[in-house]
């Protein structure tokens, strides 16, 4: 169905197919409907007068209405050329400079002649400046709404400079906001909008646009962003509820031997936390519906175990299992680990990476086939190469921020018949309203504990001036037994990034600590598998009193004896991969240390990152605050994981309580009508039906 939404910007006034062309390139904007979705990014009060005795440098956008006093050219000719306007008002004087546009800027501009100006004071060479200022005359009512609150458009450099200038963009929008009158359909019902007195959609892109006043803008921003979010968390929440109603999930009854005996010789207690979500998991694989959980805990909280027991309610009621993991040493890791939690045990693992041999993957795929094998732990492989289960009945997987959601979704129909359950688990902590969004079609449990006698790990920043105090605390450790980490941003020196890098640390090490009295041990991401093993080895046997690394490090290894995370160049990483750097001690009895090195000069936003990694060891504290210091886009794996939603003006770090409220209406009338296939919801199936071709298509090009 084609509408005037989807027609071509080209045919707006004072567009064309080369103007068209240019805004498609800078702003992917191509039809008027992408024009208008275009919301602003923020609102400029244009009801309010500043007298120029009344600025400072440190106000953002204001606007003075005043006369111009001189005019003149400075640096004529050189690359500094600009245009310095003195603009003055009863009070005093400013100088509004222009380095662009000059002869327009001579022709149009009248001395001793009244405008309003508007744009960013800041402070220069003593005198307040404003860098290329709008300038208008007073009486100007080109623009709608200019008078009262005027939006501002984000915008690229490159267009700015063709002339899209703000004024220009609301000149667009007004336009396409004209030619779509009467178009506008309606994507929440009358019922909604009535009950939770929401703006009409058709209202409310007008006043996000064109704000009549405050209390109307508010009220259209809610409703849009309301609209996005609940749009997402229905889909999500319908597709879970499909899930449930579909009551074809494996029903594991009984909880036998296998969970039993490993229970019982467990070497230690295991925490409340531990055990109440392996409660909530016992409810659901006996519920006879398909499990789908996602596990979240700090780094070192015990989810392997939690996931190893589960596992094994599974072996009690006669499925097999598999955990799947990120990376080929985590598996080895959770095989060696869970081989020694089943000693002794009637239980048959087994191991499937991408350098399992053929002659062993074939031993593997029969047991598999025949049933005798009972949980498999590996990598990718897992899911690619052509494993066939006997009974399927229960799925880790683990560090989930690394598989797609795609991947994920690949494993329901791996197997014949019902469907296994899954259990997804991370160890990046993320946000709540990030969860929800991502992983909203699953159930979640939280590990909020960690096993009793853990010491907080105590993280100290030092800039790399002081690297040789450093070293000698290095030493100091090493010499009472202990291993160290040293984590660098780059493989090798860049020209672009001025950070620390492995090849230049590792000849820097080396000459601190020289053989044979020291050995050290290097991986990283360009390594062959081979060696990379054999260096990760050396340090996990304790052959390696020093590891370096690149952030491959990051994800899952425990090596408990060692005690100390440098990361060099710390202002490169993100608060979360700090945490998760930082987790990688702290794991045994000894007292442990994340020493955060940097260069001298730290953006103010490196600065707080450093100095929360310094005060808190809270994994969720520390994702919260690394939403809202970067927004979610930029979180940690988002990217990869495929947060194919599309948010034009929610903000998943702002508007939590938003969120919660759309969830908790979509969970409302999916309880009345799970498959909304009710005449009333008619709009609302239709609208996820469009905004999922939407999405497909989006994916398909991206
Ligand atoms: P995660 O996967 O959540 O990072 P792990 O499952 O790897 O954590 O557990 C970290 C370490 O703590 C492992 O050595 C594990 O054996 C141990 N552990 C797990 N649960 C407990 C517990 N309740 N008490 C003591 N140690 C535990
Ligand atoms: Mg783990």
């Amino acid at each position: 169905m084609t509408s005037v939404w989807d027609t071509n910007i080209q045919f707006l006034q004072g567009v064309g197919p080369v103007r068209a062309r240019e805004l498609e390139k800078g702003l992917n904007i191509k039809t008027f409907g992408d024009l208008i979705h275009h919301y602003p990014f923020r609102y400029i009060d244009r009801t309010r007068f500043y007298s120029v005795r009344e600025i400072d440098p440190d106000l953002a956008f204001i606007q003075i209405r005043g006369e111009v006093r001189d005019m003149k050219i400075i640096g004529a000719g050189s690359r500094k050329q600009r245009m310095v306007v003195l603009f003055a008002d009863p009070t005093g004087s400013v100088d509004l400079v222009f380095f662009k546009g000059i002869r327009w800027i001579r022709d149009k501009i009248k001395l001793n002649t009244e405008y309003i100006v508007f744009g960013k004071p800041a402070l220069f060479n003593g005198r307040i400046n404003l860098v290329h200022p709008e300038i208008d005359l007073p009486d100007d009512q080109s623009l709608r709404g200019s008078a009262g609150l005027q939006a501002v458009y984000s915008t690229t450099e490159s267009l700015r400079d063709k002339g899209f200038t703000q004024k220009v963009f609301s000149r667009l929008i007004a336009q396409a906001l004209t030619r779509i009158e009467g178009h506008v359909l309606e994507t929440l019902t009358p019922a909604m909008l009535r009950q939770l007195k929401l703006m009409p959609l058709s209202l409310a892109l007008e006043e996000i646009h064109f704000p009549r006043n405050l209390k109307n803008l508010q009220a259209a921003q809610t409703r849009l962003k309301f609209e996005e979010l609940f749009f997402i968390q229905l889909g999500l929440l319908k597709q879970r509820a499909v899930r449930l109603r579909a009551e074809d999930g494996l029903r594991f009854s009984t909880v036998g031997a296998a969970f039993n005996n490993c229970y019982k010789k467990l070497p230690f207690e295991l925490t409340g936390a531990q055990k109440r979500v392996i409660k909530e998991i016992r409810a659901d694989l006996g519920s006879g519906r398909q499990m789908n959980r996602l596990l979240q805990g700090d780094v070192g909280s015990g989810k392997t175990l939690v996931a190893l027991l589960s596992a094994l309610i599974a072996a009690d009621n006669g499925y097999q299992a598999c955990m799947m993991a990120p990376t080929e040493i985590l598996a080895n890791q959770h095989y060696n680990t869970v081989s020694r939690f089943l000693q002794g045990q009637d239980i048959k693992v087994g191991l499937l990476t991408g350098s399992t041999k053929a002659s062993e993957r074939k031993v593997l795929h029969e047991s598999l086939q025949d049933g005798s094998l009972h949980l498999l732990i590996g990598t990718h492989a897992l899911i690619e190469d052509t494993v066939t289960f006997k009974k399927l009945g229960f799925v880790v997987i683990d560090e989930q921020h690394r598989f797609g959601v795609e991947q994920r979704a690949r494993l329901w129909e791996k197997t014949e018949g019902s469907p296994p359950h899954i259990l997804v688990m991370t160890a990046t902590p993320i946000p709540r309203t990030l969860a929800m969004t991502l992983y909203g079609d699953l159930d979640v449990s939280v590990i909020d504990e960690l096993p009793p006698g853990r010491q907080p790990v105590q993280t100290i920043h030092y800039p790399s001036s002081r690297r040789g105090t450093v070293y000698s605390f290095l030493k100091k450790q090493i010499t009472e037994g202990r291993q160290v980490y040293v984590v660098y941003p780059l493989i090798r020196e860049s020209e672009k990034m001025d950070y620390e890098n492995l090849e230049t640390g590792y000849r820097d090490i080396a000459m601190a600590f020289p053989a044979p009295l020291y050995s050290v041990a290097v991986v990283h991401g360009q390594q062959k598998p081979e060696d990379k093993a054999f260096d990760m080895n050396m340090f996990v046997k304790g052959q390696a009193q020093i590891l370096i690394a690149t952030s491959v490090i990051e994800v899952g290894v425990d090596v408990p004896n060692a005690t100390v995370m440098v990361i060099e160049s710390a202002e490169r990483f993100g608060l979360s991969q700090l945490h998760q750097l930082r987790g990688r001690v702290g794991r045994g009895a000894e007292k442990s240390y994340c020493i955060l090195m940097t260069g001298n000069a730290l953006s103010k936003e490196a600065r707080q990152r450093l100095k929360l990694m310094c005060e808190s060891n809270n994994g969720f504290e520390i994702a919260e605050a690394d939403m809202r210091l970067r927004g979610p886009g930029d979180l940690e794996g988002t990217a990869q994981s495929g947060l194919a939603f599309d948010l034009h003006i929610a903000s998943l770090a702002r508007d939590g309580q938003i969120l919660e409220w759309a969830r908790m209406e979509a969970q409302k009338i999916l309880d009345d009508d799970p498959l909304l296939d009710s005449e009333k919801n008619k709009i609302l199936r239709f609208q996820l039906e469009i905004l999922g071709k939407r999405r497909a298509d989006f994916s398909k090009i991206s």
